[in-house]
């Protein structure tokens, strides 16, 4: 049984076929999918589909791309929705200084601001982190993010700041990159990895990993990545998929009700 830990279902890639896409997930052993919304929008369609689908949880929050379009009275909604039984973890939260689609600053007022909010409901926070590294943990310190924990999505830094996330009580999520030739550095992080922090991601629909790299990505393809992380520590599928679905449901508070 594996987890999808990160995907974002209520997409408009997923409109026409969302129900066969699950299916397709439950058929290749992925017994779980976490669910992601963005902005206030996206995190209600996100609940409904929880609410369609017993094996589906949310997150909810704001992602640093949407950063400048959402006000204070947006995150107080957003933190209204966030009771619900459904919702396991407050994000994706944090800062993309790659693509910048958010001003910086801002990105870093509602990075902040968010962490606080997980805080008060005791959520993990997803954190979404590129080309701000060094940002992102200085934040996730000053803000006592380890007091809830939480998930490092998508990671793509080297082995160093893998630790240092690892220090300050966040697990490593591994995205379908993996599967990519080029994606040695990775490979490398991934054998290093302590078995305890490690998750296993898709970002569908983006990201999708050989071999349908290029096209649209879904929760079953979680299972190559699953494959990739095997063959790359030299362990056996089925270990990896025990530890990862074990840690996933430790970090989600999945057995807690
Ligand atoms: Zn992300
Ligand atoms: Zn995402």
């Amino acid at each position: 049984m594996l987890v999808d830990t990160h995907a974002h279902l209520d997409m408009s890639e997923f409109e026409a076929d969302l129900p066969r896409v699950i299916q397709r997930a439950e058929e290749a052993g992925v017994s779980t999918i976490m669910t992601v919304g963005t902005d206030p929008a996206s995190c209600r369609r996100t609940l409904e589909i929880t609410e369609a689908f017993p094996n589906i949880f949310a997150i909810v929050g704001v992602h640093p791309h949407n950063a400048a379009e959402v006000g204070e009275r947006d995150l107080d909604s957003l933190k209204a929705l966030a009771h619900h039984e459904k919702v396991k973890a407050w994000g994706e939260i944090g800062l993309d200084f790659y693509r910048n689609l958010s001003p910086s600053a801002i990105q870093n007022e509602r990075f902040r601001q968010q962490i606080t909010i997980a805080k008060e409901l005791k959520l993990p926070v997803i954190i979404h982190s590129r080309s701000a590294a060094q940002e992102t943990i200085t934040t996730l310190q000053e803000e006592r993010a380890w007091e809830v924990g939480g998930v490092i999505h998508c990671f793509s830094g080297d082995a160093k700041t893998a630790t240092r996330y690892l220090e300050i009580g966040f697990v490593i999520s591994i995205p379908g990159v993996i599967t990519f030739k080029k994606a040695q550095g990775l490979r490398e992080v991934v054998k290093r990895l302590p078995p305890e922090g490690i998750i296993l991601e898709t970002d569908a629909p983006f990201l999708a990993p050989e071999p349908h790299r290029g096209k649209r990505n879904e929760p079953a393809y979680v299972r190559f990545t699953a494959e990739a992380v095997a063959e790359t520590r030299g362990q056996d599928i089925s270990e990896v998929a025990a530890i990862t679905t074990k840690n996933a449901r430790r970090v989600f508070n999945l057995d807690k009700r």
